[in-house]
């Protein structure tokens, strides 16, 4: 992670090399709007100044305010500005000339709302419109996703964790998008990252924690999963996922029962239960039509619906009814079986609700991240470098 992907960037860029551009540590290749399949948008300089390069040459340079339109024409790329048609292109690539470079790409085919990104843009074609990959500083892209992920008003400690869990899982996963020429999406599927970051605290707090990551013993990046509300007992990650990792255990979290996400509750009809328990194997000849259905409890966390002959994950059963947790009890009254839930999310890591209310007490993020995932280390992104070449 030593050489700035921002070389490789405008290397590739004049060398017509057309091979995915792997970002190392300082630059990310981030996707965006993809599913907008987007045919023409406008670039406008925010701040600083650009250079446009057109396959191989510079064809233009914009200043703060300057705009040009891009357009797909056949398999062709079409620069505009109000003046001057430039020509018709493969690649596109529009480099920050500054210390500070931001932009607005406004899509016109389809309309949507414009979006603000900081650093360089590459704008290629792919069969159903342009590729917009917005190549960013790390810490930059960082900011934009705390940004996203984050609700309103969280203490500024809260802050600081989510930008380590971000850094964290986009390291973990730079090949995430490989095949499509990026290293992350800008939709939840990857994170959510819809504009660079506009709020001074959330760009303090990531500056403060710029480089930090998670590893776990062997120094490797830890999956740094989280979900809103663990209902006071987070699930070890076996009952989630096949596979144990042993810092995602189970821990009682007496921080967040009462958030907003920590119960719930659906009521469902007893024949639909029935009929359900039924098909996962429930031995029909010993109920009654009404009556005999036993309660399910849990008082702490259980990894299945472990009633009467039955054995069910209880993962199973939160995905085929859609429930916002596997924590809850279902009890049988009258024509109906009352589920009461806790917590909302898959529950293995971290437990955003109970992570705030530590912020917002005092707890310092060191303190709350070892809270949540047990035995990991916070190391600087150098520090990994040098681990990782002294094996
Ligand atoms: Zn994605
Ligand atoms: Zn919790």
């Amino acid at each position: 992670m030593i050489v700035s992907a921002l070389k490789y960037f405008l290397v590739s860029g004049l060398l017509f090399v057309n091979t995915f551009i792997i970002a190392q540590g300082e630059f990310m290749n981030i996707g965006v709007m993809e599913w907008y399949n987007i045919q023409r948008f406008s670039f406008q300089v925010e701040e600083g100044r650009y250079a446009v390069f057109a396959d191989n040459n510079k064809i233009t340079e914009l200043n703060k305010g300057e705009f040009i339109f891009i357009y797909k024409t056949g398999n062709k790329i079409e620069v505009k500005s109000p003046n001057v048609r430039f020509g018709q292109y493969q690649k596109i690539y529009l480099i920050g000339k500054e210390t500070s470079n931001s932009f607005r790409a406004t899509p016109i085919t389809p309309e949507k709302d414009m979006r603000f990104y900081e650093d360089n843009l590459k704008v290629s074609l792919k069969p159903t419109g342009l590729r917009l990959v917005n190549n960013v500083d790390i810490e930059n892209y960082v900011a934009g996703v705390v940004q996203a992920e984050v609700g309103p008003n969280p203490a500024p400690e809260f802050f600081k964790l989510q930008a380590i869990l971000c850094r964290t899982y986009v390291l973990e996963n730079l090949n995430k998008h490989e095949y499509d020429g990026f290293n992350l999406c800008d939709r939840v599927h990857c994170q959510a990252y819809y504009r660079s970051c506009s709020n001074k605290e959330i760009e303090k707090a990531s500056k403060s924690t710029k480089g930090l990551v998670i590893v776990d013993s062997d120094i490797n990046l830890i999956t740094a999963a989280f979900y809103s509300n663990c209902g006071g007992q987070t699930v070890n990650s076996e009952d989630v996922w096949q596979k144990s990792v042993y810092y995602l255990r189970s821990v009682k979290d007496p921080f967040c029962v009462n958030e907003p996400n920590a119960s719930w509750s659906k009521k469902i009809s007893k024949s639909q239960w029935i009929g359900y328990l039924q098909a996962k194997g429930r031995n029909s000849s010993g109920a009654g039509p009404s009556g005999e259905l036993e309660a399910f409890y849990q008082n702490q966390r259980k990894s299945n619906y472990d009633v009467g002959e039955l054995n069910i994950p209880l993962k199973t059963i939160r995905s085929d009814w859609k429930l916002k947790s596997t924590f809850f009890n279902a009890v049988p009254d009258g024509e109906y079986v009352y589920l009461t839930g806790r917590g909302f999310g898959h529950g293995t890591g971290l437990c955003q609700e109970g992570a705030m209310k530590m912020a917002s007490s005092g707890y310092s993020y060191p303190d709350i991240l070892h809270f949540y995932y047990k035995d990991v280390h916070l190391v600087d992104l150098s520090a990994l470098d040098f681990f990782r070449e002294g094996r």
